[in-house]
């Protein structure tokens, strides 16, 4: 499974609805600095509920939200909201039609070989209002962060790796590096079950 496209919308930098292919193998952006490259990170880690964990550049969720005053502190008025959806291809079947059903609760989730998860945050006067979305079916946080955890992606692992994040293993301590490989290799999951069983 991986990442074939992104489309944004009113997200961060792109106040137009904006379609991003991605590569199966590897896909590089490049750009000038400012030219909006890592707000399509946070884009991904705001779609698929990761960006607390992972560290998001945004002090609130309404900040991700397009605003042409963005530079001058200025924020536009009326009500605002920002959508991004994340394509995953699934064809190799990371995930079966079963799992997604589930995730999604209802049989209505077209095909499976396109698993496609949408975040909208809207901010009306008083308020904001953040909604996910399992290929078009209202779907909780929670639902999205189990059916990516059977596929290996989980707020705690290192399928996304942050700028700094390498030097910080770096600097670790031996015991907390070997911490995230065990995670890394999936072996973190065991030792917390064996835990669990000893305390039981
Ligand atoms: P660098 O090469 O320096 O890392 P980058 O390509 O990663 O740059 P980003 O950090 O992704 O750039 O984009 C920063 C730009 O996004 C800034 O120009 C900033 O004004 C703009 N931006 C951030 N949030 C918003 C927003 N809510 N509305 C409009 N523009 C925004
Ligand atoms: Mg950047």
């Amino acid at each position: 499974m991986y990442i074939k496209a992104l489309v944004l919308d009113n997200f961060k930098s792109f106040g137009r609805k904006t379609k991003i292919p991605f590569y199966e193998d590897f896909t590089v952006v490049t750009g000038p600095n400012g030219s909006g490259k890592s707000n399509i990170i946070d884009a991904v880690l705001f779609a698929l509920g990761l960006a607390r964990t992972r560290g998001i550049r945004a002090e609130k969720l309404t900040d991700l939200i397009y605003n042409p005053g963005h530079e001058d502190g200025d924020r536009s008025a009326g009500p605002r909201e920002a959508t991004v959806e994340v394509v995953l291809d699934n064809s190799d079947e990371t995930l079966t039609r079963s799992q997604v059903v589930n995730a999604a609760g209802s049989d209505d989730v077209g095909d499976v070989d396109e698993i496609r998860i949408r975040r909208r945050v809207k901010e009306t006067e008083d308020n904001y209002y953040s909604y996910y979305y399992l290929n078009d079916r209202s779907v909780n946080l929670s639902d999205i962060q189990d059916l990516l955890a059977q596929a290996g992606v989980t707020p705690e692992g290192y399928n996304v790796v942050m700028q700094g994040d390498v030097t910080e293993i770096i600097n670790m301590t031996p015991h907390a590096r070997r911490e995230i490989i065990d995670e890394i290799a999936g072996v973190a999951e065991f030792d917390a079950k064996k835990e669990d069983a000893f305390e039981e």
